[in-house]
């Protein structure tokens, strides 16, 4: 084994619907990472969108990770109850002038292609609500890291633009809970699919500015339909399967999405003897570093 066997990784979906078939490749792949090395593997649940979020959701995609065999360690943690932390962060943020509030519309700023940082220097309309901004040019520019599969990355953050860490519903932004709960929950290692590989740039400015530490990056091939589209409920993913056949072989078809080397006749075997022969055999030098993997026609 070449890495540390401290290890604490998780996987943190958003409760909008059951997870499907692109969602399972991803819990499995952070699943197999920690558990190769002994490590822990945690769930959270990143529900801080109300409205994108139906009641039962949460529950039925525990009850789906548990189908497929993947136990989590301690307890479930929700986002829905940290408001506190967050807005801790943000102040903080706001205190070293990296975060600013911004009373602009999508519609006025439709003509770029990012957010050109009108409030920067002071609210544009000050009886509008205010969402609020990093100040993607005053953080740490440019951000380098080290992704396990794509390699070194570099990226400047001000060409994506100031992301928004809460919006002006007051519902707090995925950028900026991610990495005060990662940060929170001792997270080593983060494992997630390649669409979340150009947000890590602003996730890295949030942790350096907030004096966080550095988790490892592993993202993932992203699971696609054969047009090119990321799974998803627009584009109608199915449910992952809930019969004991289905279960398995969408097991299986996970594992080979993941470029694990799987003896055929585990197709048909229980989930406990697949995933004890994906975590022994586990392999992140086996995984082909390209951004997709078309979904499998049978799945
Ligand atoms: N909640 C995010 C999602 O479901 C993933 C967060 C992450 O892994 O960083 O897309």
């Amino acid at each position: 084994m070449t890495q540390p066997t401290c290890y604490r990784g998780r996987f943190a979906p958003t409760p909008s619907g059951p997870l499907h078939f692109g969602s399972l490749v991803a819990a499995l792949g952070s699943y197999l990472d920690a558990r190769a090395v002994g490590g822990e593997w945690l769930v959270r649940i990143e529900d801080i969108d109300p409205p994108r979020c139906p009641p039962g959701a949460d529950s039925m995609i525990l009850r789906q990770l548990e189908a497929f065999g993947l136990q989590w360690d301690g307890a479930v943690r929700w986002q829905h109850g940290r408001h506190d932390a967050y807005q801790q962060a943000l102040d903080a943020l706001a205190h070293q002038g990296l975060a600013y509030p911004c009373s602009c519309s999508r519609k006025q700023w439709q003509a770029f292609s990012v957010y050109p940082g009108w409030c920067r220097q002071g609210l544009s309309d000050a009886t509008q609500p205010v969402a609020w901004r990093l100040r993607s040019d005053l953080a740490q520019r440019p951000v380098e890291w080290h992704d396990r599969l794509f390699g070194f990355q570099q990226f400047d953050p001000e060409t994506l633009g100031d992301v928004i860490l809460k919006r002006k519903d007051s519902l707090w932004a995925y950028q900026l809970a991610v990495v005060v709960d990662d940060a929170e929950q001792g997270i080593t290692d983060i494992v997630r699919g390649f669409d979340l590989l150009d947000n890590t740039p602003w996730q890295r400015q949030l942790q350096i500015a907030l004096a966080l530490p550095e988790p490892r990056y592993l993202h993932l091939p992203l699971v696609v339909t054969p047009e090119g589209q990321k799974l998803s409920k627009q584009n109608l993913a199915p449910a992952l399967a809930d019969d004991e056949r289905g279960i398995r072989h969408q097991l299986f078809q996970a594992l080979l999405a993941l470029d694990q080397a799987l003896p055929s006749e585990l197709s048909r075997e229980p989930v406990t003897t697949q995933l004890h022969w994906a975590v022994t055999h586990w392999s992140v030098a086996r995984l082909s570093p390209s951004a997709h993997r078309e979904l499998p026609q049978e799945v």
